[in-house]
């Protein structure tokens, strides 16, 4: 398998906070990876990089073999790093899907019309292809019956699989996932993960931040334990979680003797 995403060094500094201190993950294609930390500890920030919502400070991200974000050119024989076109950047940002916490549907708009909207706006698909593949993504996510319905009619387990859907509808070859299930009410948070499973049996490539620890031991190939932006853990569920090496991950998995 070949590597999806290679993270190498990254560092992120806000003014003067000094969030990811040189983080090195690398995700291989149809791989799931969990991502756990306590809060603050530059979980989002990473997401946020990978996706190119927040910019690095430095190190490396590479995205199917490209660099993200970037672009190297040779000048006078010197390989020199410049930004993406803003065209550019945007094709290589459609590859990757992001599912926040928060589900931010546009509350003015069906589910359908949800999941339909970027498809047309930015692949430029038809109207009437946009709504076939669009009730095909609902139906994947078990809310058919809930095409026609506003952000308002729907519970948050069902807003959160529209917004799944909704991201698979750009066809991305990499799912984040930020924190999917924290604003869900308990009774609801098996739905979205059951969704998230099915997703990753498919196939598709996913790097999750959550605290579902069963969700991790269940879906991970890999799983990071992240403590203020460095990777302090990174192995299997069973090495990571249940026999964690470092004491801050022993304390945070209510492992310390
Ligand atoms: P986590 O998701 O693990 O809880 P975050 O990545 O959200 O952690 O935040 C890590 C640290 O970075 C926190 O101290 C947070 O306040 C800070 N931070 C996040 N985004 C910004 C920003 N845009 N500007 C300044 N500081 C930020
Ligand atoms: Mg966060």
């Amino acid at each position: 398998m070949t590597e999806l995403v290679s993270i190498q060094g990254v560092h992120k500094i806000f003014d003067d906070l000094h969030v990811l201190k040189g983080v090195d993950v690398s995700v291989k294609r149809g791989e799931v990876c969990v991502l756990l930390g306590p809060s603050g500890s530059g979980k989002s920030t990473l997401l946020r990089c990978v996706n190119g919502l927040e910019t690095i400070s430095a190190g490396r991200i590479y995205f199917d073999g490209q660099l993200l974000g970037m672009q190297e050119k040779t000048k006078h024989g010197k390989p020199v790093l410049y930004e993406l076109s803003n065209k550019d950047l945007s094709a290589q940002r459609a590859r990757i899907g992001m599912v926040f916490q928060r589900f931010n549907l546009f509350p003015h708009m069906t589910a359908l019309e949800n999941v339909m909207e970027a498809p047309i706006q930015v692949k430029g698909l038809s109207k009437q292809t946009a709504k076939e593949r669009a009730l095909d993504l609902l139906a994947r996510v078990g809310l058919s019956d809930r095409a026609d319905h506003f952000p308002s009619q729907l519970s948050g387990g069902q807003q959160q699989r529209v917004a799944i859907a909704r991201a698979l509808a750009m066809e991305p070859e990499l799912m984040l996932f930020d924190e999917p299930t924290s604003a869900l009410d308990p009774e609801l948070v098996g739905e979205v993960l059951s969704v998230m499973q099915d997703l990753a049996e498919s196939g598709m490539t996913m790097i999750v931040v959550t605290h579902e620890i069963a969700f991790a031991r269940e879906v991970a190939n890999h799983v990071v334990f992240m403590d203020e932006g460095v990777i302090v853990e990174a192995g299997t569920a069973a090495e990571v979680i249940d026999n964690p090496q470092h004491p801050r991950a022993q304390e945070f998995f209510g492992k310390v003797m």
